[in-house]
Formats: structure tokens, C-alpha cells, sequence
């Protein structure tokens, strides 16, 4: 058989794990997706979607749990690979190296196309892939809703706190008057809140963004693979007092500072 004509199933997009039972210890066997590919597999997306997918209930004692591991979401239209590191963003270290192999495994399947290579973008929660999936499905525009959460973290100190709180974006429920964020507390996952933002100013973050240097500002706040507001501003705060413990006699300002210094304005 030619392996490149191989068919593939959902069966194929995943493994058999040993698992262990977070409520009665028990331990057992379930299969586990590892790639949900938009195109080929819907089926697979709108589980994911639903919170679905990965979700196994323990033969010994009926618990049900979802399992957190690792998964990689294909939008081949999109030519974007999202992929999903459960834990926090401590492992950003990692990135660069999975970013790496992820390519590497890319052109080993789809090799000796000319076409350029897909953008790959990394998240560490479920909940951040879902949230990611419903904006760029609902036609929002990634870095500009980050930097609206970028200035809600910056501007609101104190109300939403990057240690301890999360935004989420709510794209079901925004509409062309507002957009909706969620507060949730990270320790108890509990919504504790909705924030509301104007459509009209989103509409001009991102016309103001189509246009240097504001387009250059925004793409080294947001450099990728790992676009997130809240570890954006917990990793400036971290740089911030690196730079306060070196003392004004400390080295040259890192260009991330800079630019991060700039965000804090105001577009247009
Ligand atoms: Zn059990």
C-alpha cells in the first residue's frame, strides 16, 4: 500500500492511553484525540467545541472528567496550526522548540509543495483553543481583541488582575454593538464578571492598526506563537523589575519593553 494514499479515520487522529481516575484512583484504558483537523474531521471540531472531546467516564466508579493533554488543531484553509500545551505559560520556553518540530512534521507530510508554510500558534489551556476557534470562526480579528485585553489588564489594574484573573472573549454573545469579555478567577475557574467594549472602538483599533508604525507595534507586542495579553503583561512586569533590580546603570532596554511601552498609548 503507498502510505501516502493511506486512509485515515478520527481512529487515526489519536491514541490509547493509560489514564488514572482523579476521583477513585482507578486506573484504565481510553483512546485520546491528539489532532482535531478542522477540514477532515468536523466532527472532531464541534466536539472540541462542545467541550466534548477527550471527556472519558471511569469504568470502576461512572466519574466523568475531561482529560487535559496535549492536542493540535489543523485549519489547513487558514493554513494555522494551534497547538495546545495544558498547564501554564512557564512551559513558554518550550514554544520555540515545538514550534520548531511541529514545521519539521509538516513538511514531512505535505512536502514539496511551494506553498508558503502555515503560521503556528500555541495556547495552554482548553479553554483558550475553544475561545481562539470561535474568533477567528466568528471573523475577529486575533491581535486586536488581545490588545483590547491588553489595555483592559494595563488600564483596569487592580479591577482585573493578570495574576489572578482571565479574560475571555465571548465571540458567540458579541454582537456589531459590543463585544463581550468574561472575568474569570484563575485558582476557582469561576466567572465572576462580564466587561463590556464598544464595536465602534474595535472597528477603530483595527483600522488604526492597518497602518504603520501602528501594524508594527501590534505584531511585536503580539510576536507570536504564544498570543496572549495576560502573559504579555505578566512577562513586561517580570522584564520591569529585572531592569529595576539591575539599577539605572543596568544594561540597554530590551526592544520587548519598548514596545510594550508603546501599546499602552492610545491608537489614534
Ligand atoms: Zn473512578
Amino acid at each position: 500500500m503507498n502510505p501516502t494514499e493511506k486512509k485515515e479515520s478520527a481512529a487515526d487522529q489519536g491514541q490509547r492511553c493509560e489514564l488514572k481516575c482523579p476521583h477513585c484512583g482507578g486506573e484504565f484504558e481510553a483512546f485520546l484525540v491528539e489532532v482535531v483537523d478542522a477540514s477532515r474531521f468536523p466532527e472532531l471540531k464541534s466536539r472540541l467545541l462542545r467541550n466534548e472531546l477527550n471527556r472519558v467516564t471511569c469504568p470502576q466508579c461512572d466519574y466523568m472528567f475531561l482529560v487535559e493533554s496535549e492536542l493540535l488543531y489543523r485549519d489547513p484553509e487558514r493554513r494555522l496550526m494551534i497547538y495546545l500545551m495544558p498547564g501554564a505559560g512557564e512551559r513558554w520556553r518550550e514554544a520555540e522548540k515545538i514550534v520548531k518540530s511541529l514545521l519539521v512534521n509538516y513538511l514531512a507530510e505535505f512536502g514539496g509543495s511551494a506553498e508558503p508554510l502555515p503560521e503556528v500558534q500555541l495556547v495552554f489551556s482548553r479553554t483558550e483553543l475553544i475561545e481562539r476557534i470561535f474568533i477567528l470562526d466568528k471573523g475577529y480579528d486575533l491581535l486586536a481583541i488581545e490588545y483590547i485585553k491588553y489595555l483592559i489588564y494595563t488600564r483596569n489594574a487592580g479591577k482585573v488582575n493578570p495574576r489572578s484573573k482571565q479574560l475571555l472573549f465571548n465571540a458567540e454573545d458579541s454582537d456589531e454593538r459590543a463585544l463581550w469579555f468574561v472575568i474569570q478567577d484563575i485558582p476557582t475557574r469561576r466567572l465572576e464578571g462580564v466587561l463590556k467594549f464598544e464595536h465602534k472602538a474595535y472597528r477603530a483599533i483595527c483600522e488604526t492598526f492597518r497602518e504603520e508604525p501602528h501594524t508594527r507595534m501590534l505584531r511585536s507586542l503580539f510576536s507570536g506563537p504564544v498570543i496572549n495579553a495576560r502573559l504579555r503583561v505578566l512577562s513586561d512586569e517580570e522584564s520591569d523589575r529585572e531592569d529595576d533590580a539591575r539599577g539605572p546603570e543596568g544594561g540597554p532596554q530590551s526592544p520587548e519593553s519598548g514596545s510594550a511601552g508603546e501599546g499602552e498609548r492610545s491608537p489614534g
